[in-house]
């Protein structure tokens, strides 16, 4: 606040350490988090991959002991231990002195190792256990508390991290400073990961990854900064359910207190001006829930005819009977859309895309991050699928969220401006003469100009706050 003024942007950056999950170890630069086709292995541990030599100098101050302490044990611990030694390494080195203020702050951070549940408790042992034959004997000895408070605090503090387009959750970090940012359902804030460039200057001097508190809208003077660790898209009973789960506290949020926009996420259609009775609302709500789980298990086999298949059925049942604000109807259009676009299908995926989008916009704050991401993937099928009116519309409302939510100098956003350029470019064609806008647009389809058809990621961007 500048001036006693309101101010919108950026709050303030802070420095980020972390660790890639296992699960990506082998498909993401372990410096950048961008994943990709080619990596090279660190020759020392045979464990760590990077794009290039200038990411792998990026990441040698974090990764040298690493490197070392990999290679003795033999194996390579959970990102969760491997991310507490990296905190440790970094606390130790710079002695009992801690002149970073956002290390220090790591001691205010909770733990809760009493309010683990028994059945985590076991995994948790586990990594305590695993951590201390993982610690070299050179390295500063420590004791089981303070490596358990530390386990505690990445536990109930860690964020998930995700690649470079923002679509999959591919490690997991601490960023001491922002988990004293509280939560609520309806926050004012956002943060998001920034890469930013990376030129060799750049990463010579600011090797660290830096996440942004950015505001969503204007914020008065006095008036609390929060941000949120669950998605809207849940009920309230659901979220509350999720963050006592996850970060030990019940959340006394307005929108919770007021179960605000509940009834819209449950709601039953209207046909023809009658209401759906609640019997019927209540009996294909039921029978989405199972749906959904049995779609949710072919997705993470990778069996995306059998994903169609089961939305297809779904959504079958699921219209003039669910309103088109009911979140499992959300789901199955956003799954639906998602892995018809994959599998090529674009006009039926953009469908999909549409209704999922003009849901969203009735249930989501509007500069909501994932209404945004959603709104540049609807986008994108549109263009897929030769709607380019409507795609070009899509592209600059999701580029207008993601200016706010992401800022100018994030990969997304730079990435949305390009397409609105090519977009703007082909629908002004397209006005002039259809004919060649056509043919152009098969030539561009088959030069893939827009890189955009990841597969279909079973995390994705509403999992960022997720605890690991
Ligand atoms: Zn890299
Ligand atoms: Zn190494
Ligand atoms: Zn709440």
């Amino acid at each position: 606040k500048e001036n006693g003024k309101c101010c919108l942007g950026i709050f303030g950056s802070v420095e980020l350490i972390c660790s890639v999950c296992s699960s990506h170890a082998a498909s993401v630069c372990h410096s950048c988090f961008r994943r990709q086709e080619k990596l090279q292995r660190c020759g020392q541990c045979r464990f760590a991959q990077y794009c290039d030599k200038t990411c792998q100098r990026a990441a040698w101050e974090e990764h040298k002991q690493e490197c070392a302490a990999v290679k003795s044990y033999g194996k390579v611990p959970n990102e969760n231990v491997r991310l507490a030694a990296r905190i440790l390494w970094r606390l130790d080195k710079q002695g009992s002195v801690v002149s970073d203020t956002q290390l220090a702050a790591l001691e205010e951070l909770e733990d809760h190792i009493y309010d683990i549940s028994e059945d985590d408790l076991k995994d948790f042992k586990v990594d305590i256990h695993n951590f201390l034959d993982y610690w070299p004997r050179s390295s500063k000895p420590h004791t089981v508390d303070s490596v358990s408070k530390m386990l505690g605090v990445i536990n109930c503090n860690g964020f998930m991290v995700s690649d470079q387009r923002g679509l999959q959750a591919v490690g997991v970090g601490l960023f001491p400073n922002l988990c004293l940012v509280n939560h609520d359902c309806w926050p004012n804030c956002t943060v998001v990961l920034n890469n930013g460039n990376q030129s060799a200057v750049d990463t010579m001097y600011h090797s660290q990854k830096r996440i942004e508190l950015r505001a969503l809208g204007k914020i008065s003077p006095g008036e609390e900064v929060t941000v949120s660790y669950v998605d809207y898209l849940n009920l309230s009973e659901d979220r509350r359910r999720l963050l006592k789960q996850q970060y030990f506290f019940d959340c006394t949020c307005e929108h919770c207190t007021n179960k605000t926009k509940d009834e819209l996420k449950m709601a039953g259609a209207v046909v023809e001006g009658d209401k759906v009775p609640e019997e019927t609302v209540k009996e294909i709500t039921e029978y989405s829930r199972t749906m959904l789980e049995k779609m949710e298990k072919a997705r993470i086999e990778a069996n995306y005819n059998e994903v169609v298949k089961i939305c297809r059925e779904c959504v079958e049942k699921q219209e003039n009977v669910l309103a088109d604000t009911h979140i499992y109807q959300l789901r199955m259009w956003s799954t639906l859309s998602e892995v018809l676009s994959y599998l090529q299908f674009f006009e039926e995926a953009s469908t999909y895309a549409r209704k999922m989008v003009e849901g969203y916009l009735k249930l989501y704050h509007p500069n909501n991050a994932q209404l945004g991401m959603a709104t540049m993937r609807a986008g994108v099928t549109h263009w897929q699928a030769g709607f380019i009116e409507i795609a070009h519309g899509m592209i600059c409302k999701a580029y207008a969220i993601l200016m706010i939510t992401h800022g100018p100098t994030h990969p997304i956003t730079k990435d949305l401006e390009a397409m609105r350029m090519q977009t703007e470019m082909e629908l002004r064609m397209f006005k002039q003469n259809e004919y060649v806008y056509h043919t152009m647009r098969e030539a561009a389809l088959k030069n893939q100009p827009i890189r955009m058809m990841a597969e279909p990621a079973t995390e994705s961007i509403k999992n960022l706050f997720r605890r690991k």
